[in-house]
């Protein structure tokens, strides 16, 4: 099984360190934590991310930088809206912070004192994201797992 490739239908397993080439921040690592699990093939990832790590054996490290399209997109002006600040009862409200919704998180943006506005653009929109990635671990996908398009055990579902 050592000849195994990472390729569409497979599980795969991978540390990672994601830096904005424009600084080298690292914006976002496994290191220290349990490798990423998914499933390729199957858009749990942003498209560069499986593109560049296509025919990667266990154990092959590969280093790549994506265009804003390859990743989160470009920000978007439609993705910014307006929300009554009555919606947010007593949450006290500062622009910049974090917040969690049905619709995913967002960036309050602005709040006056009967308007909040909303930034639903992920945090890495427009930026250009380079990745170093190490494939720990790869094996076929069972049945059930392309039937629901994610990973079951660990790193993944429970059900
Ligand atoms: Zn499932």
């Amino acid at each position: 099984m050592t000849d195994e490739k990472l390729e569409k239908d497979m599980i795969a397993s991978v540390h990672y360190t994601g830096t904005l080439p424009k600084n080298g921040e690292v914006f976002d690592s496994s290191e220290g934590r349990d490798p990423l699990t998914f499933l390729v093939g199957h858009k749990q990832m942003i498209p560069g991310f499986e593109r560049e790590m296509l025919g990667a054996a266990v154990g092959e490290r590969r280093e790549f930088t994506l265009t804003a399209d390859d990743a989160y997109g470009m920000p978007s002006d439609e993705h910014v809206v307006k929300v009554s600040r009555e919606e947010f009862g007593d949450i006290e409200l500062v622009a910049g912070m974090t917040l969690m919704s049905d619709a995913g998180p967002f960036t309050v943006q602005e709040v006056t004192e009967d308007e909040v506005t909303a930034d639903f653009n992920h945090k890495l929109a427009g930026e250009s994201l380079t990745f170093s990635v190490e494939v720990v671990e790869l094996r076929s996908a069972s049945e059930t797992e392309l039937d629901h398009g994610h990973v079951h055990g660990p790193g993944g579902a429970h059900h």
